[in-house]
């Protein structure tokens, strides 16, 4: 459906508000074709980010490009970009068909192409049964399609949608995902998606950007964000993830170090920085493997269990009393573990992390 779609390119942008600075000095590479999320916690400056590419703030310093064009002067309603908000946004005395050719007649386009286009949106979104109805006597995951529609229809070469799935509930959140994450690829628009729902950015994008206090964190694809996360922070923002104590007691000159946790285990990996003194290591709680208490590993004891069908969530608690969380898949296992079962921990060092005591480096 789409024509063209461009690339954005953004460098080096700055917003502020008064001394307060929300976006500090942002540059990102989104291709054309790409689903690329901005994810972070509330007030980190996404919102802000999104709106500067739409033309809605202006943006204080810095560039952006679709494609070779710089926007930075061009008005929003010229930007060729189609937008989906959290609260939809359509006009509530207009039927679901007006709604959605509202852009085409400012547009100035040709009836019957109007027709055709608005039914062919329609049909994209699966709502042509409802061309006629008023917004008031949709569903919320209806009223979400009329917006996208909406935004489809103009044929942007850029698509933006400020947290499109919030207002929904867990389940048609969950559908309306993959609703949009299928009509991106049909359609391959750029398409820059904002949330602060951890699970709807992996599952959605081709990219994730993490964005914490204005500043850009990590940049990388939903697996590597969630495997190799650059800092503690974004450890623990994506997924759950159990932080240990340890020491890196000697490093050798191929770098494998020698670690002893706190919690009472010693194991070599190898690291790519040299260091050596106190670290913490992040061990996410499908990473354990749980062995009898006489093999070797982190002694602890089950104190919880909660049955979730595919897996059994525990909490452990370490030897040195620091409790854990370790998930342990059905298909591998006969029982449930009784609390109060006595269990030896290890895990595989390909598939922890290490980071400096400070949390602000990975160093695996
Ligand atoms: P949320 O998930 O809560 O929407 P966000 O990451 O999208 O958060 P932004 O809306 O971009 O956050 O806001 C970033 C920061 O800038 C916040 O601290 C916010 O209070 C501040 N801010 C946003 N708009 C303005 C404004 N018009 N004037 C002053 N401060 C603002």
């Amino acid at each position: 459906m789409n024509d063209l779609s461009y690339n954005v390119k953004i460098c080096n942008v700055i917003k502020r508000y008064g001394d307060f600075t929300a976006v500090n000095d942002v540059s990102l590479d989104i291709k054309e074709g790409e689903f690329f999320t901005l994810l972070g916690p509330s007030g980190c400056g996404k919102t802000t980010l999104l709106r500067m590419i739409a033309g809605f703030n202006s943006i204080d310093e810095g560039k952006i490009f679709f494609g070779d064009k710089l926007i930075n002067n061009i008005d929003a309603h010229k930007r060729d970009v189609g937008m989906v908000f959290q609260n939809y946004a359509i006009f509530p005395h207009l039927n679901v068909y007006d709604n959605v050719a509202y852009g085409l007649k400012a547009r100035k386009v040709p009836k019957d192409e109007i027709h055709t286009r608005v039914m062919e949106a329609l049909k994209t979104v699966q709502i042509e049964d409802l061309k006629n109805r008023k917004p008031s006597e949709l569903s919320g995951g209806q009223q979400q399609r009329v917006a996208l529609a909406r935004a489809i229809v103009i044929k942007p070469g850029v698509l933006l949608m400020d947290e499109p799935l919030s207002n929904l509930d867990a389940k048609l959140r969950i559908q309306m995902r993959t609703v949009i994450r299928k009509l991106q690829k049909e359609l391959n628009i750029t398409t820059i998606y904002v949330t602060h729902d951890r699970e709807e950015a992996l599952a959605i994008s081709d990219r994730i950007a993490i964005m914490n206090k204005g500043r850009l964190m990590q940049v990388d694809k939903p697996t590597t964000i969630y495997q190799k996360p650059e800092n503690i922070f974004i450890a623990g923002f994506i997924g759950t993830s159990n932080f240990i104590d340890g020491t890196v007691t000697k490093i050798d000159g191929d770098m494998t170090a020698n670690i002893k946790l706190n919690a009472g285990l010693e194991f070599s990996m190898k690291l790519k920085k040299n260091i050596t003194g106190p670290v913490q290591i992040s061990i996410r709680p499908e990473q354990f493997i749980i062995k009898d208490a006489n093999e070797p590993g982190i002694s602890g004891e089950i104190q919880m269990y909660t049955f979730l069908g595919d897996s059994v969530a525990y909490e452990v608690e370490l030897s040195n009393g620091q409790p854990v969380n370790v998930n342990e898949y059905t298909k591998d296992i006969e029982f449930v573990r009784p609390i109060g079962e006595k269990v030896s921990l290890t895990f595989d060092t390909n598939k922890i992390n290490v980071f400096t005591q400070d949390g602000t480096e990975v160093v695996s």
